[in-house]
């Protein structure tokens, strides 16, 4: 808890300076912001724990006048890394040419979705709704919008009645990927993910771990679609969602994950 804190504090205390937005510029405040977001104990400490490769690189992104920028941190197994110079030269790339979408590509690709959900994600034209939304719609009527807003004192099973039935709940199998509707790829690859982790845990806390992608994923696509750009916050699905942010070794002490 004390590392938490004080990771936070750490990463708020961070000040970053871009001098020039041109690809020297961008390499000399990625290097500078780099090295501070490696003094973060938290991030340590996942580097330490993890039995792969982790590594935290900034991440940028260019809208109209203004430079967002944040952190990330990926995961790889071992034989799958990249480095994270690549990450930041194809972030780089993607930033004066205002092609983002190149980099957002070059991420899907990384986190392993299929190549033509990728491609459907970026079929965005004015005359169609966002992808998000396509991807999530046909399965709008099935979710009780009502019980939404109960709090993190209600079940998700009330968000989502019957879950647990719908054959392609295996197709949302990360946050934020959004598949195409009735993608085959995705749905193997979601039931491959599905049954990795049943070999791991219970039944109970992977049919929630896709309820919660799949939840957190139409929050998202119907903010798209109705013109914001909001993130659930911890909690906005009900108790497990809020749960779900305990480190996964606690978890696994409940009697209900165990
Ligand atoms: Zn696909």
């Amino acid at each position: 808890m004390r590392d938490l804190r004080e990771s936070r504090r750490a990463y708020r205390s961070i000040e970053v300076d871009l001098d020039a937005l041109t690809e020297e510029g961008l390499w000399t405040a990625s290097t500078q912001f780099r090295r501070e977001l490696q003094r973060i104990p938290e991030i340590n400490r996942l580097k330490r724990q993890f039995q792969g490769e982790c590594f935290v690189v900034p991440e940028w992104l260019h809208t109209g006048d203004r430079v967002h920028y944040g952190a990330r941190i990926y995961f790889f197994r071992e034989e799958e890394s990249v480095t994270p110079e690549d990450v930041i030269q194809k972030n780089i790339d993607a930033i004066p040419s205002d092609s983002f979408h190149n980099f957002e590509r070059y991420q899907g690709r990384l986190h392993g979705y299929p190549d033509c959900c990728i491609d459907f994600y970026h079929e965005r034209t004015s005359n169609a709704p966002a992808p998000e939304w396509r991807s999530i719609k046909p399965f709008a009527d099935q979710i009780n919008d009502e019980a939404l807003g109960n709090g993190s004192s209600a079940p998700i099973d009330d968000v989502l009645p019957r879950f647990s039935e719908w054959e392609d709940r295996y197709a949302f199998f990360a946050r934020e990927f959004f598949p195409e509707p009735g993608c085959e790829t995705a749905l193997t690859k979601g039931r491959a993910i599905y049954d990795g982790l049943s070999s791991e845990y219970s039944t109970r806390l992977v049919e929630e771990y896709f309820g919660l992608t799949f939840g957190y994923n139409y929050l998202v696509a119907r903010a798209v679609h109705t013109g914001g750009s909001h993130r659930p916050t911890p909690g906005d699905l009900g108790r497990e969602h809020l749960r779900f942010y305990l480190p996964l070794r606690e978890l696994l002490t409940t009697s209900r994950y165990s």
